[in-house]
């Protein structure tokens, strides 16, 4: 099977334990579960419905703070942004008002009315979003097209660790609804095919990302 991001060719192997089959791209670190493993998105609500995300939730707030303390101190202030796939909760687009800047929140299974197709916005950011995407090229793209010339895409989805044995053991693909996973390289791939500017990760799980026409 080619590769869902870069179309190269990739290697497939299996999992011993789960006996679930993942392919791997070399050139662009992705790796994907067998596409017989992907789930629509009620059976996908049923185990989200097991999480509850109190947005009281001290815990929460500090996980949502760490990804603004990485892209903020990045970014020329924007004045709109969207959060895409935030879940039940609208807990990261009140953090973002709270920081002056008038967030939107868009999420297939919660909030599926709430995206205007017409709107773009100077920040979009998605967290522990693209892990869970049939198609992440696609929606790349589509958040891609939502920014304004200069606007900024923040990306928040656990690294993997590049090496086979490591990547068995990790425990980030063992959720079901984990299908697709990601390096730093794999988004600096996707900015080159859309031609926008990689701006920087934390090594760990974030990326940012701008669109900028004199980047390419
Ligand atoms: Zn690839």
């Amino acid at each position: 099977m080619n590769c869902h991001i870069c179309d190269k060719a990739t290697e497939s192997f299996n999992h011993e334990k789960t006996n679930i089959t993942y392919y791997y791209c070399e050139a662009c670190e992705y790796i994907f579960k067998s596409p017989e493993c992907y789930q629509d998105l009620s059976t996908q609500k049923e185990r989200y419905n097991l999480h509850e995300n109190d947005e009281e939730d001290v815990g929460y707030k500090a996980y949502f703070q760490r990804f603004l303390d990485f892209i903020l101190p990045l970014l020329e202030k924007p004045k709109t942004a969207l959060d895409f796939g935030c879940g039940r909760s609208s807990l990261l687009a009140s953090l973002l008002k709270k920081e002056g800047i008038d967030c939107d929140y868009y999420d297939p299974i919660y909030h599926p009315d709430t995206l205007n197709e017409k709107k773009k916005y100077e920040l979009i950011v998605s967290t522990e979003v693209f892990e869970h995407l049939h198609q992440p090229r696609e929606v790349f793209e589509s958040l891609v097209e939502r920014l304004e010339e200069g606007g900024y895409l923040g990306l928040q989805t656990q690294f993997h660790p590049n090496e086979l044995e490591a990547f068995k053991k990790w425990y980030y693909h063992q959720d079901p609804t984990h299908i697709v996973f990601f390096t730093a390289q794999t988004f600096r791939v996707l900015c080159k095919e859309y031609g926008i500017e990689f701006m920087g990760d934390n090594g760990k799980n974030m990326v940012l990302m701008r669109k900028n026409s004199h980047s390419q």
